[in-house]
């Protein structure tokens, strides 16, 4: 099947797209996050990505990064923690994205990377990509099979940048609180 992955980073297309390729997929890359805050933080991670599919061999588009779309549809949950009710409305936001450019460029089906995260629910993940795409969204969970930890290898071998927080401003500035108050504890 040709697939179309909807890509969140490099360290996490890595293992994902190997897995797809040995099932004998072929895949076609789609970064879009416009979650991603701020903007040298995404030209990061595109990088990594890039550099992944170089890697890897795979085509990899870019969508827009049209961060006004993101913050009006999170609007109002700027209080949400990570896990809560901004992240369903994030992982929706990417996976309809996804689902368009997979009908553009005729692809047989589509999934992403977001469930290489073990910080992320790979359940609503699934059942978010279901409620867009039907039968044509794979259910997939990529940190199985020591999906995560080949993650953290390929991104040593080959030098990817690696985030220390999920993407938004949100996310990071809940990221400095933790650090913050972990200092305060020692
Ligand atoms: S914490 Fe991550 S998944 Fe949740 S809204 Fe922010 S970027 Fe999106």
């Amino acid at each position: 099947m040709k697939i179309l992955l909807h890509i969140c980073c490099g360290v996490c297309a890595a293992p994902a797209v190997e897995w797809l390729m040995a099932d004998g997929h072929v895949v076609r890359g789609f970064f879009y996050n416009p979650n991603i805050h701020p903007a040298d933080e995404y030209e990061k991670r595109l990088l990594a990505a890039k550099k992944a599919a170089g890697e890897l061999g795979f085509r990899m588009d870019e969508g827009v990064y049209d961060r006004e779309t993101w913050f009006k549809a999170v609007n109002g949950t700027e209080r949400a923690v990570e896990g809560g009710e901004r992240c369903g409305i994030c992982f929706k936001l990417r996976l309809e994205k996804a689902f368009e450019h997979m009908k553009k460029n005729m692809c047989d089906a589509f999934t992403t990377t977001l469930s290489v995260s073990p910080h992320k629910d790979v359940t609503e993940i699934n059942a978010i990509g279901r409620s867009i795409g039907g039968e044509k969204f794979i259910s997939a969970d990529f940190k199985r099979k020591g999906g995560f930890e080949r993650a953290g290898v390929l991104a040593k071998e080959w030098g990817l940048y690696r985030q220390n927080y999920c993407g938004c401003i949100y996310s990071l500035e809940e990221s400095f609180r933790k650090k913050e108050s972990e200092k305060k504890d020692k």
